[in-house]
């Protein structure tokens, strides 16, 4: 084993060991993705393996056991984004009550967002149908604040799999959601703000329909997917893992 070998092996054990504590990887996905499995694998393949340019997202997804539609799943559940903190399942009225001095807490009758003008942010508001006036009231407060213009909220959610692997996820992140924009903070979740308290992500519901035999249009192809990140944004976080492979492609 030569120097680079042993820098080389050191890079994993330190990029692993850094993923397996990262408490921002969501749980598994419905389809059974695992994302920080996948970036442990992509870890190994890239740095000990050293997959050729071109096999190493397919060889990961073959470790894995992922077939195309479940690794854009996957690559769909990482999308940077905003979320609203989960709802509690018995979310219910939220009319706070005078005497008791506790939310009202009856079933919903009507739900809208309620939006932060200050930070964009949003949550889910109930209300029960003994609360119709309240709900009206909050209700033309938020088409008063859309009207006014709100601002974007920041991300919250996914940017993990930039944080690891030097592929150009901006292009992933597109081709797995053609509706997705970049947040204007960056995608990568170690670069964003820290909005609030770290909390476990919770996988996102897929919006694409699965029908039978097949999904509705073809996702990408894995070779498509392994491109490395382009050369201004490697300037920007040098990833020496990744750095030998560049230079043989690009010079
Ligand atoms: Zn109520």
């Amino acid at each position: 084993m030569n120097g680079e070998d042993l820098r080389y092996l050191l890079k994993v054990r330190e990029d692993v060991s850094r993923a397996m504590k990262d408490v921002r990887f969501p749980r598994p996905n419905r389809w059974g993705g695992d994302l920080r499995m996948f970036v442990v694998t992509s870890i190994w393949v890239l740095g000990v393996e050293r997959a050729p340019r071109g096999q190493r997202i397919r060889r990961a997804c073959e470790v894995m056991g992922l077939d195309n539609f479940r690794f854009w799943e996957l690559i769909r559940s990482d999308l940077p984004r905003y979320e609203p903190h989960a709802e509690p399942y018995d979310a219910g009225c939220v009319v706070e009550l005078p005497r008791a001095k506790r939310p009202c807490g009856r079933s919903g009758q009507v739900g809208f967002q309620v939006t932060n003008p200050v930070d964009g942010t949003w949550q889910m508001a109930r209300f029960c149908s003994r609360h119709r006036e309240e709900a009206d009231a909050a209700n033309m407060a938020e088409n008063r604040r859309r009207d006014a213009g709100l601002p974007t909220p920041l991300p919250n959610r996914g940017g993990l799999l930039p944080c690891y692997l030097p592929w150009d996820w901006e292009k992933n992140y597109r081709k797995a959601d053609g509706s997705w924009t970049p947040p204007a903070v960056g995608i990568r979740a170690d670069d964003w703000p820290v909005l609030a308290r770290v909390e476990m992500a919770n996988p996102t519901p897929p919006r694409f329909k699965v029908v039978l035999g097949g999904v509705e249009h073809d996702p990408p192809g894995l070779e498509e997917a392994d491109d490395s990140i382009p050369p201004s944004l490697q300037l920007v976080t040098p990833d020496p893992l990744n750095t030998r492979e560049e230079n043989d492609t690009h010079g």
